[in-house]
């Protein structure tokens, strides 16, 4: 992988659009890009826009104060530009980034209004998906792979912490650890999408509980509602039936009763014509007997009307009675407990009781008021029904009166008997026939007698049947059609009634519940198992991740470890070829090995994080302690060196070209063992005396052969060293331009001749 193409627009003092071109490496080596230019002409504004179109996010690092410092600004003759975008190409033959394209262009853009993009291949994305693919490149992006002047011995004066980061870029673990901090942010996504779920079924779950408690509830009523309707079907079926059947039975025996009274009728009628008939040939017939039976025939009469105004209060004495007992509803549950909690009330205030006399009386009152709530209880007796008293006594007084009126009768018949003796020679014919009349009349009358006793009967069972009818449709609804369609096979009479009644008041007990509960209740149990399963789900999730993370921090400890010894080496090597003999070392640090001092500033190797604000670290956050629990330890680098000749160790000792010759031995040595693919140098080598430059000249042009360098320098040895020169110049509008010059076009100070 290697730069082709910079082009710079807005930005710092690259109004203009400006292009810089790279040349491609060679067999070899990849060629040295120079930039030269006097001072302030926008040389490191240049580089600048290399480490920004990579992402910097460092306002310091870019040497400004405000993001929007890096939009040209404007100048006298120069209006200010509204937004700076830099492209950076990239070759990608070699498939370092894993992408699918052989030409990476990476833009970044920023508007005045603060908003900004990032584009690759002019598709937006984020700045965490560019820089992942740089760290895959192993593009180093905030340490070395763009140095900024007089940034290279900023590793030095940087704390353990700072140089850990450093560190990191360095030994390539960055996309292990980008891939780390996304785990990390899924896990906590994760965590937040747990703590929800649980949160609605904890919701839930009380809810769920009562409409469970209901439903049982609800089956339960279903069970003995099943067995209350077979057991009322049976009842009221076998009522039903042995009442129609009774009717039956009943209404036939009235009619024959009014058949055989029609006739026996039909046949007085004819008698009473024939008696006539010979009364009215007898000529002088006798006035007494006359008399009596004409008199015979009026108590006859009044007899029967009495009879029928009997039997019409007979009746409706029997009707009332049915009524009362088919009128009968149980008492409330309610009520019962109420009376029940009195009865127990009253036998509890027996115990106090001392006084035999009271003892006695209250036990009278505790006893009146169970008979009286049993009796309230039961099914009223037929017999135990007192009627309306005035219909008894007009039955009393009709008994009364046909007593009087058979009297009368009987009285009369003897009277008629004994004129027919006397008489019974000269008219014996009609004697006989009046005679017969009145056994005729007799057993009308006796006939009569069963057919109102039938009435009454018929008319009981009517009134019994209108009252079945009532209640079985008030319990049963439209079973009821169904039970007086057809005649039950079982028929368990009367005893299975409390049974019936038991049931009802098991069923009131329950209460009304709504069938929509059982909907609900489904919905929700069936909610509350896929909570339930995303809760599991989450979990199996939280568990993978926690395993990536491991399986990362693995992968970093052993990957750091393995190029950290590397680098040690190639650092010691450089460090004498440069100061030509001395010793140097890099030591990793625990948090117990660094300075408390430094505590406070501490950093933590997902600092390059923070900086973006995508990463919000809180340490007392609890999975963080977990997920950290298998990370190495090292959070800190300490970089120690002694120049020839010398004893100490102390970094803040040596001279400015002693500090540079070390920052330098130290990028080189980790050029060496992990090549960036290009590396910017912004005037790392103005602080070397000319010895010292030729030598950085010779490691240049050796690493040279794995990275691509691009050298801002005012330092000829070094530009010798340059394939490709380009020179800055700036312009009386404040404005840089760049153009392609020669070795020898390069005035003293680095100035470009035109
Ligand atoms: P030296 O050789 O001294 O290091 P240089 O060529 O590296 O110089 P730069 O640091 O690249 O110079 O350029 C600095 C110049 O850029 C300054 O004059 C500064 O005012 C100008 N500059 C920085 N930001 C902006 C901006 N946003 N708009 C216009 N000019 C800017």
């Amino acid at each position: 992988m290697y730069l082709t193409k910079l082009e710079i627009q807005g930005f710092k003092t690259f109004a203009k659009k400006t292009s810089l071109s790279f040349l491609p490496p060679q067999a070899d080596r990849s060629p040295i890009t120079a930039v030269v230019g006097p001072n302030g002409s926008g040389k490191s504004n240049l580089a600048d826009a290399i480490r920004w179109v990579l992402g910097e996010q460092s306002l310091k690092l870019l040497r400004g104060k405000k993001s929007e410092d890096v939009i040209f600004s404007g100048s006298e003759g120069k209006s200010r530009a509204g937004f700076a975008e830099v492209s950076l190409s990239l070759n990608n033959e070699d498939g370092a980034m894993p992408i699918d394209y052989s030409e990476v262009t990476i833009t970044r853009r920023l508007f005045r209004d603060g908003s900004s993009e990032y584009l690759l291949n002019d598709s937006k994305v984020r700045l965490n998906d560019i820089q992942l693919l740089l760290a895959q490149a192993n593009v180093g992006q905030r340490s070395y792979s763009v140095v900024g002047q007089g940034m290279i011995d900023h590793i030095l004066v940087s704390t353990p912490e700072e140089r850990k980061a450093f560190f990191d870029d360095a030994t390539g673990v960055k996309p292990y650890q980008i891939k780390r901090h996304n785990a990390i942010l899924k896990l906590k996504k994760t965590h937040a999408n747990l703590s929800d779920v649980e949160m609605l079924l904890r919701e839930i779950e009380p809810r769920l509980r009562s409409l469970k408690r209901q439903a049982n509830r609800l089956e339960k009523r279903g069970a003995i509602e099943e067995s209350l309707h077979l057991l009322e079907s049976q009842y009221y079926g076998s009522q039903w039936w042995e009442l129609v059947d009774n009717l039956e039975i009943v209404k036939k025996g009235f009619d024959e009763a009014d058949k055989t009274i029609t006739l026996e009728r039909r046949e007085l009628n004819a008698l009473e014509k024939k008696v006539d008939a010979v009364e009215t040939v007898d000529e002088k017939p006798d006035t007494g007997l006359v008399a009596l039976q004409t008199q015979y025939r009026e108590l006859q009469k009044k007899h029967r009307t009495i009879r029928d105004e009997h039997f019409q209060t007979e009746k409706e004495i029997e009707l009332t009675r049915v009524r009362a007992q088919s009128n009968w509803a149980p008492l409330p549950l309610i009520r019962i407990v109420e009376q029940v909690g009195a009865i127990v009330k009253g036998l509890m205030g027996l115990k106090k009781i001392k006084d035999v006399t009271e003892l006695h009386s209250e036990v009278e009152a505790v006893l009146k008021h169970s008979t009286d709530l049993n009796k309230k209880l039961q099914r009223p007796n037929p017999e135990d029904i007192k009627p309306d008293p005035k219909l008894v006594n007009k039955l009393k007084g009709l008994s009364k009166d046909e007593k009087k009126i058979v009297i009368g009768l009987e009285k009369l018949e003897g009277q008629i008997d004994s004129y027919a003796t006397k008489e019974k020679t000269e008219r014996t014919e009609l004697i006989e026939m009046q005679k017969l009349l009145r056994e005729k009349q007799r057993q009308i009358h006796l006939l009569e007698n069963r057919r109102g006793t039938q009435e009454i009967d018929l008319a009981r069972y009517e009134e019994r049947q209108g009252a079945l009818l009532r209640e079985m449709d008030e319990f049963m609804k439209e079973r009821a059609v169904e039970v007086r369609s057809n005649r039950p096979e079982n028929s368990p009479g009367e005893d299975v009634y409390p049974e019936i009644q038991r049931l009802r008041y098991k069923l009131e007990l329950i209460g009304g519940i709504d069938p929509e509960i059982v909907k609900e209740f489904e919905q929700t149990n069936e909610r509350f198992n896929f909570l339930d399963g995303q809760v599991k789900d989450l979990h199996k999730a939280l568990r993978s991740t926690e395993k990536v993370i491991v399986e990362l921090d693995e992968q970093i400890e052993k990957q750091s470890k393995k190029v950290f010894n590397k680098i040690n080496k190639e650092f010691e090597k450089y460090f004498k070829m440069l100061f030509g003999g001395g010793s140097c070392r890099l030591v990793k640090l625990t948090r117990e090995e660094i300075p408390d001092e430094n505590e406070s500033e501490g950093v933590s190797p997902d600092r390059a994080f923070s900086d973006t604000g995508e990463a919000e670290r809180d340490k007392e956050d609890v999975i963080e302690t977990k997920i950290n629990k298998h990370k190495d330890p090292v959070i800190g680098v300490d970089i120690q060196a002694t120049p020839p000749g010398k004893r100490l160790k102390a970094l803040n000792l040596l001279s400015g070209g002693e500090r540079a010759l070390t920052s330098i031995a130290l990028i080189s040595a980790i050029m060496a063992v992990n090549p960036s693919p290009f590396v910017v140098l912004d005037e790392v080598d103005a602080a070397l005396d000319e010895a010292n430059t030729v030598r950085f000249a010779g490691i240049l042009s050796e690493l040279s052969k794995n990275s691509q360098f691009v050298i801002i320098t005012h330092n000829r040895a070094t530009m010798e060293q340059a394939d490709v020169l380009y020179g800055v110049t700036m312009g009386d509008q404040g404005i840089s331009n760049l153009l392609s010059v020669h070795l020898e076009d390069v005035a003293n100070g680095g100035t470009a001749r035109r």
